[in-house]
Formats: structure tokens, sequence, C-alpha cells
């Protein structure tokens, strides 16, 4: 084992409760594209930040629903599944505290076991009534091209936070990171905000450990202890 995995793997045995910050990488080896890589959502949509919008989904709710589908293959999101990473993470909770600050709204980590989930960006896998805001899952979401609540008939809003929308369990989060004694950062470029803030919070009112594993540099690197290029699936196997 390498001098950085050893020294990881000290770092979490170590640690009592860890907070862990993940992005799209997370979900890469789940075969869910990321963001901004090569093959990344946003380079394969470029009107990606129009469509996934708050304003566009107020205005044209009817072209709205159709486009947000096909860009998150909603018809094909129950194949996608938990993968080692979020497993390696949900078996922690057997022996510490564990808290999950995700971007991911794919719902990888609970699938996974995850209890303490903090879903900054919303889920895929439900939408909501704006009216009454009863909620539906997936399987009604793909029944019909336009999905309506079925009490009210409006159209549903997904449970993704759109562009122009609040995000959401954004205090929440930002106790747990700082009340953690260990931040691990897997699979994000850190290039959204406000979250990408939580790092920067951690290491000036934490000051706790800080890893960073990620397939690429980011521009937060210098802000971590321990910093490791390379796959996740690679980092959990060499644990
Ligand atoms: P990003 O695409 O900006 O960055 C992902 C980072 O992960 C990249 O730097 C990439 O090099 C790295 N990476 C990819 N695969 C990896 C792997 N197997 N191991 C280690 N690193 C890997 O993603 P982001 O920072 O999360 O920001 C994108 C935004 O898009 C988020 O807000 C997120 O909500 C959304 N998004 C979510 C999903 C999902 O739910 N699975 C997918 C795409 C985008």
């Amino acid at each position: 084992m390498s001098k950085q995995y050893k020294e990881l793997k000290q770092l979490i045995d170590d640690a009592k409760h860890i907070c862990f910050f993940t992005g799209a990488g997370m979900s890469t080896e789940s075969g869910i594209p990321d963001f901004r890589s090569q093959n990344g959502l946003y380079r394969q949509n470029k009107s990606f930040v129009d469509i996934v919008a708050a304003d566009f989904y107020e205005q044209y709710p009817h072209e709205f629903w159709p486009l947000f589908k096909e860009i998150f293959h909603i018809k094909m999101l129950h194949q996608y599944k938990a993968n080692t990473g979020h497993r390696f993470i949900a078996e922690l909770e057997e022996a510490k505290t564990v808290h999950v600050i995700t971007q991911n709204i794919d719902g990888l980590h609970q699938d996974a076991g995850s209890t303490n989930v903090f879903e900054i960006h919303g889920s895929i896998k439900r939408a909501h009534c704006p009216s009454c805001k009863e909620e539906y899952g997936l399987a009604y979401l793909n029944q019909s091209a336009l999905p309506q609540c079925t009490a009210c008939e409006r159209l549903l809003k997904p449970n993704v936070v759109l562009f122009g929308d609040a995000i959401h369990q954004f205090d929440e989060a930002v106790t747990a990171a700082l009340s953690s004694d260990l931040f691990i950062v897997l699979g994000s470029s850190l290039e959204v905000a406000p979250i990408n803030q939580i790092p920067l919070l951690v290491s000036r009112y934490n000051r706790t450990n800080m890893v960073m594993i990620n397939k690429e540099p980011t521009h937060y690197d210098y802000l971590f202890d321990l910093v490791i290029y390379d796959s996740i699936g690679q980092v959990v196997a060499n644990l």
C-alpha cells in the first residue's frame, strides 16, 4: 500500500465522525455521466443550464418535461445501481457517525444504505405537486410524458433543484461538516456554488483533517491535507 493510502486508512480508522462530500464523480462508476468531464451531461447538452431552470419550468412547463426527462435519462434510471464507493461509505456507519453531503440527485447513497444523506440539489427520483405538495415517485413519472397531480391536475415539479431554485438543507449540511473530525470530498470538481463553499468553511472554522479524492485537480486542492488523484473505485480497492 502506498504512503498516501496508508495515510488515508489511518485517518479513517482514527475518525469518529466522518463527513463525506460527494459529486457526480461518485456515480460515474455506476454508469451515470458526470457534469464536466469529456462525456459529461453539460458537454452533451449545450442548453443544459437553460432547460434545467426554474424560469423555463415556470414559463413553459409542457416543453420543460420532455426535455428534462431526456437530459436525465429518466426511463433508464432504475438500471443504475450503487457502486463499491457508495457501499464503502454506507458500511462505515456500522462503526462511526457518518454524514453524506451530496450534490448528486440519483439517490444511490440511500440505495447503498447510507442513512444521513443531505441531498443539496434534490432528487431526480421524486416530483411534487406545486399546489397540494403531494409527492410522486419515479414509476409514476414514467407513466406519462406530462406527469400531473392526480388530485389537482397541476403539472408536477421535479424535486431536483433547478437553476434559480434555492438549494436544500444547506444549514444542516454545514453543521454536519463543521462537527466532523474528518472531511472527505469524493468526485467533485467543486465548481458549483454555493455548495463549493462548504470545504472553505471546514478549512476556516473546523480545521479538521481534510481529504480530496478526485480523478483530476480542482481549484480548491490547496485546502486539503491529503489529495489523491485516482478513481474512487481504485481508492476503495486499495483500502
Ligand atoms: P463535475 O462533473 O463538475 O465534477 C466531477 C468530478 O469527478 C470531475 O472533476 C471528474 O474528474 C471526477 N470524477 C469522475 N469520475 C470519477 C471517479 N470515478 N473517481 C474519482 N473522480 C471522478 O460534478 P460536480 O462537482 O458534482 O458538479 C456537477 C453538478 O451536476 C452537481 O451539482 C450535480 O448535482 C449535478 N450532477 C449530478 C449527477 C448525479 O446525480 N449522478 C450527474 C451529473 C451531474
